[in-house]
């Protein structure tokens, strides 16, 4: 599964409620780039310049990082047996163009995990804004918070292990801005290739509650 969505539509919050509700193995572009860069790695330090301008990070580079971590989280599955429920894996900011796209089309179809289902998510811009401004992520595991409507229960600390939250850098207005042209010109047009493979559910809303609904009751299409 794919969730594909604006920056700031949530993406990261859907994917933390699968992983709960279903047992998906789940893997997001955005956090392992950020784990790369916490930790200074080539791979960290190539990208980082990219990421603080809000654009995307080169193809040969992501790609190489993502079909790595993918096979590792499949033999991780496989070696665990069957997934609860049925579960698989679910993909969170990549593919982010077409390029990239095409590369995941081929290494699914080398292997024995098809993609069923690419939920695109659709906050209206002026949501989006307000939520990007007001976030607070738990930077090693990637949970995300937000002061007005799911804040921490500690003031500025995680929920999960007590250590302190902080704001992404790339969550200001200028760099918002670019994000947003990026998903536009690029990603966006996406829908249109997984629309044609017939996998493609489009959801509507506000709030993480009112698409989380929808997505539970998302079966593939
Ligand atoms: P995200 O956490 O998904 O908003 O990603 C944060 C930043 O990481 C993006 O603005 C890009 O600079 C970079 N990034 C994440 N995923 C990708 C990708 N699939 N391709 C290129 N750059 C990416």
């Amino acid at each position: 599964m794919l969730l594909i969505g604006a920056p700031g539509a949530g993406k990261g919050t859907q994917s933390a409620r699968l992983q709960r509700d279903y047992g998906f193995a789940a893997l997001s572009s955005g956090d392992l780039l950020r784990r790369h860069v916490a930790q200074n790695t080539p791979v960290g330090r190539q990208a980082a310049d990219f990421m603080s301008r809000g654009e995307l990070v080169p193809d040969s580079l992501m790609i190489r990082l993502l079909v790595t971590e993918l096979a590792s989280m499949q033999e991780e599955q496989d070696s665990a047996g069957a997934v609860p429920n049925g579960a698989g894996w679910l993909l969170d900011g990549f593919p982010r163009n077409r390029v990239q796209a095409e590369s995941l089309d081929k290494t699914l179809a080398a292997g024995e995990s098809p993609l069923n289902l690419v939920v695109s998510l659709n906050v209206p811009d002026e949501v989006i804004l307000e939520r990007i401004l007001s976030r607070w992520v738990h930077a090693p595991s990637g949970r995300v918070y937000n002061l007005g409507y799911n804040p921490p229960l500690r003031s500025g600390l995680d929920d999960v292990t007590g250590e302190p939250l902080t704001q992404r850098p790339d969550d200001n207005a200028d760099v918002f801005r670019a994000r947003m042209r990026a998903f536009r010109e690029t990603t966006e047009p996406l829908l249109e290739h997984y629309e044609r493979q017939g996998v493609l559910v489009k959801l509507h809303g506000e709030t993480s509650d009112v698409i989380y609904d929808q997505l539970r009751q998302s079966p593939p299409p």
